[in-house]
């Protein structure tokens, strides 16, 4: 196999790197430990949640390998260490904006700008809000989308969660450690979440379930006081008085950087079976390019794939161009 390392850059400035990767989540991270061990020295853009939505889990119990479960910051950490062993470097920075019509690809940051020989796209997603009145007023005074981070201050209060996911039910089952109840909204009469999940929260004596419903309003002045509920069934509307609203109705695929740039179907960047986005040399994974599986464990595979398939690319197409073992090699 070709050592890349050993190969000149293809430009001289600090800032020029072989393979960018944008995202420190499962499949940010996993990437770079696989360009790392090709020895392409990778860059890790962080993006503005070091670790991804995956450190703000509390406990992931279903990635293999932990078999008593590990903290999403803690697989998050462990994620960085093993890459920055092999020569990764880990950055806190953000892109905000990229010039994919040719390479190198250029990458305006918070702090610079890198131009890169080939790019990997991990920028993961963001919660989706409910856009009802007071969501935003109130957000950091009694709405949250982390549980993680917030459940901590709900401690013996009342919190309502809403959405009928593996999120909810997961995040509604941490934050019975600390509230002194916990109630579920759902809009329908069954749950999306998994049957695992769902017979662990029925059996939690404070989680309780509010079916058919949705949240109308977030009520309150200086903090939450109430959430305003309708049946959708009924038409019935009342108000649950509650202490703190958590939301968890699925996710949006952090993509808008790549509009016009990047095909994409429904928001999610599309990638075939080996990551490579419509832009060659261009590869994505991880939640902005699935929005079919979504697992951290998933996540860290198509990352480790779209590395191995950045390694052939430039095996074949920026350092030996003109090799015939590394044509058949891409072909692969
Ligand atoms: P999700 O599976 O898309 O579920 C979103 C939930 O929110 C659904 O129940 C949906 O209702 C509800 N919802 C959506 N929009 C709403 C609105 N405007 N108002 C009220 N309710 C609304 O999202 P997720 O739970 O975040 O999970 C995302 C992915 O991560 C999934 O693939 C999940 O399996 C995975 N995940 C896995 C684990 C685990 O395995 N431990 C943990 C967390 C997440 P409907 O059901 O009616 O559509």
């Amino acid at each position: 196999m070709f050592n890349l390392s050993s190969l000149p850059a293809s430009k001289s400035e600090s800032q020029h790197v072989k393979v960018l990767v944008l995202g420190s989540g499962p499949a940010g991270l996993a990437a770079a430990l696989y360009a790392a061990r090709a020895e392409l020295q990778p860059l890790v853009l962080t993006g503005l949640q070091l670790g991804g939505q995956a450190a703000l889990t509390h406990t992931i119990e279903n990635y293999p390998g932990f078999p008593e479960g590990v903290g999403g910051s803690e697989l998050g950490d462990l994620f960085q260490k093993q890459a920055e062993r092999f020569g990764a470097r880990v950055e806190f920075d953000s892109a905000n904006a990229v010039d994919l019509s040719q390479r190198p690809f250029k990458v305006t940051t918070d702090n610079g700008e890198y131009s890169a020989e080939t790019l990997i796209v991990a920028t993961g997603a963001s919660p989706n809000h409910l856009n009802v009145a007071g969501e935003v007023e109130l957000t950091g005074k009694g709405v949250s989308y982390c549980a993680t981070c917030d459940g901590w201050f709900f401690k013996e209060k009342k919190v309502v969660v809403v959405g009928g996911g593996d999120s909810a039910l997961e995040e509604g089952l941490f934050l019975t450690r600390y509230a002194s109840s916990v109630t579920i909204i759902h809009r329908r009469d069954s749950l999306r979440a998994g049957a695992v999940l769902q017979k662990r929260a029925q059996e939690n004596p404070k989680l309780k379930f509010i079916w058919d419903t949705v949240v109308t309003e977030s009520v309150g002045k200086e903090k939450v006081e109430a959430v305003r509920l309708k049946n959708v069934k009924t038409g019935k509307e009342t108000n649950f008085p509650t202490d703190g609203i958590f939301i968890f109705i699925g996710h949006t695929p952090n993509t808008q950087l790549f509009e016009g740039q990047l095909v994409m179907e429904k928001g999610y960047i599309k990638v075939d079976d080996r990551m490579q986005t419509n832009v060659p040399g261009v590869y994505a994974a991880g939640e902005a390019a699935d929005p079919t599986f979504r697992q951290v464990v998933t996540s860290a595979g198509m990352g480790a794939a779209a590395a191995i398939m950045a390694t052939r690319f430039l095996e074949l197409f920026v350092y030996a161009p003109n090799s015939s073992t590394n044509r058949k090699r891409i072909n692969k």
